[in-house]
């Protein structure tokens, strides 16, 4: 395998239908709880990238969102090029199925599509302690990608196998940590209600489409973390989650890291500050 950024650390993408886990894998390599795991199919729709390592070998894991099976979803296309953008930048990727349902169509649908990826793609067979997912995942090996491993990402059995067979897979040289940033960041995180503009205004900073905008309230679930250079200094900039009207009130010049809104555990290597904050309302 070569990488596609020379000299940066490897890109590891998971890839999926809804609900087959890809969060909860996501979570538990990169031990965080940035992507929102739920039960409902198409909750994360963002992608979302963290540094990840396993003994010693530095490499960055993404989230996709639901870009496979959710049509009827009106942000779908969407998600889909956020999708595709991920899957293009990728070195590796994982394609996360759900032994407990077996292999079904939609699973076809995301191995032809992946079939022109140029790097090693793995499928990891999640939810294998379900009993109902007992000796399933030889079908997938139908789908023409090895090797296929059993997980349950719920409960992290299987996934140091997952992470030796992902590592094993980086070209030699790429297992150092990357080179620490110099420069302090400024962390900001934008918080408001629901459609008041906060992705909108995030994209204007930074003039592309990292946040997937929409006029539906609550459309970006997840947390974007994204990293803004203005004036020779860089900025962590932070678009929570659209916070409910029901939600606990959040006060509205400053925020702090103990609210309700996830903003503790936004940045990726922030230890819990937020250290500016704009609410918009
Ligand atoms: P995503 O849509 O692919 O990101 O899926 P999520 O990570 O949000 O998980 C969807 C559902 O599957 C949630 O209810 C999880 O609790 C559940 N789930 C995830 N991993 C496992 C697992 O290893 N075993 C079982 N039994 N359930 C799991
Ligand atoms: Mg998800």
């Amino acid at each position: 395998m070569s990488l596609k950024r020379p000299g940066a650390a490897p890109t590891v993408v998971l890839v999926g239908r809804p609900n087959v886990g890809k969060s909860t894998l996501f979570n538990s390599i990169t031990n965080s709880r940035q992507a929102i795991v739920a039960p409902l199919a198409g909750t994360t729709r963002d992608t979302n990238a963290q540094p990840a390592e396993w003994q010693g070998n530095h490499f960055s894991l993404v989230d996709t969102g639901g870009m496979f099976g959710a049509q009827t979803d009106p942000l779908h296309a969407l998600v889909v090029e956020h999708g595709r953008k991920a899957i293009a930048a990728a070195d590796l990727v994982v394609f996360v199925v759900d032994g407990r349902e077996g292999l079904v169509p939609g699973d076809e649908e995301i191995a032809s599509a992946l079939r022109s990826v140029t790097g090693p793609v793995i499928i990891a067979v999640n939810k294998t302690d379900d009993h109902r997912s007992k000796g399933r995942h030889v079908e997938f090996y139908t789908l023409g990608f090895e090797p296929v491993i059993e997980i349950a990402a719920e409960h992290g059995q299987g996934v140091g196998d997952l992470l030796d067979e992902i590592v094993a897979r980086f070209p030699a040289g790429t297992s150092e940590r990357p080179a620490p940033v110099k420069d302090v960041e400024t962390r900001v995180a934008i918080v408001g209600r629901p459609n008041v503009g906060k992705s909108s205004l995030l994209n204007r900073l930074l003039k592309e489409e990292r946040a997937i905008v929409s006029d539906m309230p609550g459309t970006t679930r997840d947390t974007v973390d994204a990293v803004l250079k203005w004036q020779k200094r860089t900025f962590r900039i932070l678009d929570t989650a659209g916070i409910p009207d029901n939600a606990n009130p959040i006060p509205r010049t400053t925020c702090s890291a103990s609210t309700p809104t996830r903003l503790a555990s936004t940045g990726s290597n922030a230890n819990g500050t937020v250290l500016a904050t704009v609410t918009i309302s």
